[in-house]
């Protein structure tokens, strides 16, 4: 079947999913929760870019795209939506082009604007999880609050050289100030070490495969840092304990019902 105003097919949600039906652990009534999910991308570099494409292909319903920035030629070596006929392109716009040949049926909104301290909570209302695509300690941390604040899960990651990690907050302790109390920027920016392109692409696509774990309904793994090491071809998942005196959750983690 194909749709007459394009002469391309037509692809249903339950083709987008059906891949998933073998796999342990779904649940096959929980599958059409991706199609109804609302995701918001804050930051669309290398890791919102990858982990956009994957949702889109994989059947979310709608995203949100958060980013001001405009598409720069050093951005195409691991900025896997853009091309060279988007530089100077406002980057959600040029992600919201590709996103739409991935997925024609995705519902886009695109924000032209950064989190900030200030704006963060309403830029992230309405929406399931929230996919940390920042290269900013400081916005990060405001993503922390703001998402603890409305229990919305965020599934934070960060990339500099050759090494990135990953660590989900599911809208309790631990939370990312339990595991990073002081990270500022000083820890390290792309400009500064460099950045392997791939690398960005597989921690962005690790994000979007936890996003869809926790919708589809997997069981949450709170706590768990992955950390990756292309130089030294090392991978490790750290367990990351609730810190009681976290200035962020330590009063949910002290809570009556914990
Ligand atoms: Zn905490």
């Amino acid at each position: 079947m194909s749709d007459p105003s394009t002469h391309l097919p037509v692809i249903t949600d339950k083709e987008r999913v059906r891949r998933l039906l073998a796999l342990p652990g779904t649940r096959p009534n929980r599958l059409a929760r991706l199609h109804t999910a609302r995701v918001a991308i804050v930051g669309m570099g290398g890791l919102g870019n990858a982990s956009a494409q994957y949702l889109a292909a994989q059947g979310i319903g709608h995203l949100t795209l958060i980013d001001g920035d405009r598409v720069d030629a050093t951005n195409l070596g691991r900025q896997v939506l853009f091309g060279p006929s988007d530089i100077g392109t406002l980057k959600i716009e040029a992600a919201f082009k590709a996103l739409s040949r991935i997925a024609p049926k995705l519902e886009v909104d695109t924000i032209a604007d950064y989190f900030t301290e200030h704006n963060g909570a309403s830029l992230i209302a309405s929406h399931d999880i929230i996919i940390d695509g920042l290269d900013s300690a400081a916005a990060r941390h405001w993503i922390n609050r703001a998402a603890l604040n409305k229990g919305v899960p965020v599934i934070f990651a960060g990339a500099v050289g050759y090494e990135a990690q990953v660590f989900a907050v599911y809208g309790k302790p631990p939370c990312l100030s339990c595991l990073w109390p002081t990270m500022t920027d000083a820890d390290g920016d792309c400009v500064t070490h460099g950045i392997l392109g791939p690398l960005v692409g597989m921690v962005g696509s690790l994000q979007a495969a936890e996003a869809i774990k926790h919708l589809i309904g997997f069981a949450d793994k709170p706590g768990s840092l992955w950390t990756f090491d292309l130089f030294q071809g090392r991978t490790r998942v750290v367990s990351v304990p609730p810190n009681p005196l976290c200035p962020v959750c330590g009063s949910v983690s002290r809570g009556p019902s914990s």
